[in-house]
């Protein structure tokens, strides 16, 4: 087993290695789900939104079929053009045969997590083509030369110094500067101009409904309908787990969606696009990349319910200490280290041990998607194909030998407490992951086992 990519936790010890920055990170994050916490306490009905929305994914993932055609059509009548990708090669062709046709070497897109995961941008700008995004925050890191952090706040993990130092050097903003209505002021017009000399406009899809052939894109910033409004060309590119049945169950989702992602009671823009403008172009590219692979697997199908909120990323206490790049994934977090491992095993066998499987996750899916436990799932299925390392497994059968013998269990334990008593040092050292961050606990005098039969006998 070959990987290429730093491992989770070698990555993870990296972002550790500036604490205050990691306090601060961590903290962020948590603001942000305190806010979906007060947003969503304040609908009576949040639990019921849940298990609706659950319930219509559920639908969604049963009668995919149907769904997409249905949409298919209805998007042709309405003057759509539909193009369908099995891949993440076919997806990057097909938007690079349209700019082509029509001779565009610039487009702007806005956020659109399934070009990340196509690595869309890298393939176009090898072709010719550049691509602006014009998220702020996706800007932001496309200057860094960096991938998104964070699948709905792109550049979370950086301060605003950080912003106020690139946008000098890439924008001319005074050196320095760091108020952030003086930099987003800047990023608009540096933008504008991008938006206005555009003939082509890449979005995503949130929502893309069956009964329409409509879809609907969720931005806070309107640079979708900015783009969208003034190119030539429209090109929404959406992963097929987008498809929802009808026009009124978009009512369910928005308004989860929001209230998960950042607390607000509704996204500012929610954009419906049916049909292109006189004289304008409109393609939808629909692709599965691995999706129908997800589908056919029991256990982890239910991952394609998800809305892509972040709320089980800003929760993870492993996400808010780890921060988004060290997972290697385009999604990370809990959701993306279910999603990346059906890519590629190989690559991203590492991703569902980055849990402490608390649960927290699970909790705050607006979609109700049992993220613990596909994690847990997950692991069970790359230890019996062999993508673990041999370390890993080696430990594993070790333990596991040791918890099915009570006698050895014991015998195991004494030993452990008196070599902890007697020879710290073969515990507290380097080779010890355990003790590279955290004190050892003190070793008790005896097992709760020996403390029990005493007592009892007493
Ligand atoms: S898995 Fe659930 S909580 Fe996480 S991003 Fe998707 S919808 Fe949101």
């Amino acid at each position: 087993m070959s990987k290429t990519v730093m491992e989770h936790a070698e990555a993870s010890a990296v972002f550790n290695r500036d604490e205050p920055y990691v306090n601060w990170h961590d903290e962020t994050l948590w603001f942000v789900r305190q806010k979906r916490d007060k947003s969503s306490k304040q609908l009576p009905e949040w639990e019921e939104l849940r298990e609706a929305a659950s319930g219509i994914k559920h639908y969604v993932l049963a009668h995919l079929d149907e769904l997409l055609i249905s949409f298919e059509q209805k998007a042709k009548e309405n003057g759509v053009q539909v193009h369908w990708a099995a891949n993440a090669a076919e997806h990057n062709e097909i938007v690079l045969g349209l700019l082509k046709k029509h001779k565009i070497d610039k487009m702007v897109k806005s956020k659109s997590m399934l070009t990340e995961e196509c690595h869309m941008n890298e393939f176009l700008s090898k072709n010719g083509i550049e691509v602006i995004d014009t998220d702020l925050g996706e800007r932001i890191v496309q200057l860094r030369n960096e991938p998104p952090s964070h699948i709905v706040l792109p550049a979370i993990h950086l301060k605003k110094k950080d912003i106020g130092d690139l946008f000098h050097e890439h924008l001319g903003t005074d050196a320095g500067a760091t108020d952030p209505q003086y930099l987003t002021e800047a990023a608009r017009q540096h933008l504008r101009d991008k938006f206005l000399t555009r003939r082509a406009a890449l979005t995503g899809v949130n929502f893309a409904v069956a009964e329409t052939g409509g879809f609907v894109v969720s931005t806070n910033e309107g640079n979708a309908d900015m783009g969208a409004h003034l190119a030539d060309i429209h090109i929404a590119c959406m992963g097929f787990e987008k498809i929802i049945p009808k026009q009124e169950h978009l009512g369910v989702f928005l308004r989860l969606l929001a209230r998960s992602a950042t607390g607000q009671p509704i996204t500012t823009y929610s954009s419906h696009f049916k049909k292109p403008r006189e004289g304008q172009e409109m393609h939808i590219v629909i692709v599965d990349n691995g999706r129908s692979t997800q589908l056919g697997r029991k256990d982890f199908r239910n991952s394609l319910k998800c809305i892509r909120c972040g709320a089980c990323m800003n929760t993870c206490p492993v996400y808010r200490r780890s921060g988004g790049h060290s997972y290697h994934n385009a999604v990370a977090g809990p959701i993306g280290s279910i999603l990346a491992p059906n890519l590629d095993m190989t690559k991203n066998a590492d991703l569902p041990f980055a849990s402490t499987l608390c649960g927290s996750c699970s909790n705050v899916c607006p979609v109700k998607i049992d993220i613990h436990e596909q994690l847990y799932k997950w692991r069970q299925v790359l230890a019996k194909e062999g993508y673990v390392p041999k370390s890993k497994e080696i430990g594993i059968r070790a333990m596991s030998t040791v918890l099915a013998a009570p006698r050895f269990y014991q015998w195991s334990g004494r030993l452990g407490r008196t070599v902890m008593r007697a020879m710290p040092f073969m515990v507290n050292n380097a080779l010890n992951p355990w003790y590279k961050q955290r004190d050892m606990p003190e070793p008790p005098k005896e097992s709760f086992r020996d403390w029990y039969v005493r007592n009892r006998k007493n």
